[in-house]
């Protein structure tokens, strides 16, 4: 029997943990390391350090058998391991470039433990193009040794909430290799998963991974800015999405309006790949509006709010969901984050509610009040946003909810919840671009409300 081949996965992050307990589950020995010596206990323990469907079923699997270790020692993991998977974060540097220090650093550990037969090193992190041909410069400087260990780019494409299935049924891998057989040899790990696959150099395959977020980006801004324009027509823009995306040419996919793109990965690739783009001499028009149209997207959502409500400062105001996306616990640039913080700037007390991201959001969150369930957060709200369109928001019992609010009004900014259902339910609602109407200061004539009764900085607004 052919003996299983040996991994080592540096980084236990989303990226990492779905990779390493992927592979070992495809039957290699895997070992993860990471320098989070609490995050390695715990996963030791069979405690996952985030949310994701499955995940602790397959580590817990992987683990018992055998095949799936984690470690906080480098030399442990790269101990006769094959092949050794960057899975490492690569925030924005002040200057909106992908910041690769933490793989440089990552590189320079590795230098001192790799040792004969040397391992294939492969970059999944998001990094900027040209960024495995300098680790591999950087490795040669640190030991003339490893001047032939080859750093080969397999970007990425995994989404949080479906991360195992998009890891074991990818729409396609992509492998970067500036040699045929350090790719065919990344190629050969992914070969029981039966997917297309892409093999191209490795800045290629960096260029791959960027195009690819800007474009879902893209089509995300373009639906909202779509969206901006059905209010004012009159028609309803998730019906627009629908109806353009049953076109194959186009696809339905990343079509829905909403307040926008969040996550850790679109926001600060489609600034990288901009950043990149005017560092080169290449004006990044497009990508500039892209980021433009998203960013405007939460001043829609404030404005919305003032126009219904006319006043903002003193109202209590419910968020249902604060996850950047569902079934993810990340709130990495989440525009529920954005938007919580900016209306508590305006002076509105929040009540929110997740079903999974608040333990996270509380420690950023102080002023916030997190609450057990979706009523609870919505009791005497002047207004509730659904921001995160998890499935529970679409069951739940509206006219319970209704009933119970100071104004019955929902701003849904993912046209999760069908308007008519909305309606009959007593509310007041209000999607992105589903061409209603602006009833301007639903608020009951006369009535006193705490703070100013309107908001200087809105008047005159023509949303
Ligand atoms: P993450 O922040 O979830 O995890 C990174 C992990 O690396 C953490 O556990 C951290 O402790 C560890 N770490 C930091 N420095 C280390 C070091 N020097 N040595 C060992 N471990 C170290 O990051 P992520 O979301 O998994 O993203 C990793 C990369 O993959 C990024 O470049 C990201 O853009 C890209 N990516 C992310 C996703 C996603 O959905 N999260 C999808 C595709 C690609």
């Amino acid at each position: 029997m052919k003996e299983a081949r040996k991994i080592c996965v540096i980084g236990t992050g989303y990226v990492g943990l779905v990779t390493g307990a992927c592979f070992a589950d495809l039957g290699n020995r895997v070992t993860c390391v990471d320098t989070d010596a609490g995050r390695i206990a715990s996963l030791r323990a069979g405690k996952m350090p985030f949310y994701e469907p499955s995940l602790a079923e397959l580590v817990e699997r992987n683990s018992v058998s055998g095949r799936l270790a984690f470690s906080t020692s480098y030399e442990e993991g790269v101990a006769g391991a094959s092949f050794i998977f960057l899975c490492l974060p690569t925030p924005p540097g002040p200057n909106g470039a992908a910041d690769t220090s933490i793989l440089r650093s990552a590189i320079r550990r590795l230098a001192e433990v790799i040792y004969e037969p040397c391992p294939i090193i492969v970059n999944k992190s998001t990094a900027l193009v040209g960024t495995c041909e300098a680790l591999r410069e950087l490795l040669a400087d640190e030991d003339a040794a490893l001047e032939s260990v080859p750093v080969v780019s397999n970007p990425e494409f995994l989404r949080e909430g479906s991360a195992i299935r998009d890891f074991m049924r990818p729409d396609r891998v992509v492998v970067g290799a500036d040699e045929d057989e350090a790719g065919a040899r990344v190629r050969e790990l992914y070969e029981p998963l039966g997917a297309p696959m892409l093999i191209a150099d490795t800045r290629t395959a960096e260029m791959v991974k960027y195009a690819s977020n800007a474009f879902l980006a893209a089509k995300i801004s373009f639906i909202n800015e779509v969206a901006n324009i059905c209010e004012r027509m009159d028609a309803d823009s998730s019906l627009v999405g629908e109806g353009m995306g049953l076109d194959r040419r186009i696809g339905g996919s990343f079509l829905r309006p909403g307040v926008g793109y969040g996550g850790s990965c679109f926001p600060k690739d489609v600034l990288a790949l901009s950043h990149m783009a005017s560092e080169n001499g290449v004006e990044p028009r497009l990508l500039e509006a892209v980021m433009e149209v998203n960013s405007s997207q939460v001043e829609r959502v404030m404005q919305k709010l003032w126009d219904h409500l006319g006043y903002l400062e003193g109202a209590v105001v419910a968020v249902w969901g604060i996850a950047f996306k569902p079934d993810t616990d990340d709130i990495r640039e989440a525009l529920a984050m954005k938007i919580i913080d900016s209306l508590e700037r305006e002076g509105v007390a929040v009540r929110a509610y997740d079903p999974v991201a608040m333990k996270k959001a509380a420690v950023q969150l102080p002023r916030t009040a997190m609450c057990q369930n979706p009523y609870e957060a919505t009791e005497r709200a002047d207004a509730v946003l659904l921001l995160t369109e998890w499935d529970e928001f679409g069951t739940l019992d509206l006219a319970r909810v209704a009933a119970t609010m100071n104004i019955p009004m929902l701003l849904d900014g993912r046209n999760a919840i069908a308007p008519a259902k909305a309606r009959e339910a007593g509310f007041h609602y209000v999607g992105v671009g589903r061409g209603e109407s602006v009833v301007y200061h639903l608020r009951i004539p006369g009535e006193q409300r705490p703070g100013s009764a309107t908001s200087p900085s809105r008047e005159g607004s023509d949303a």
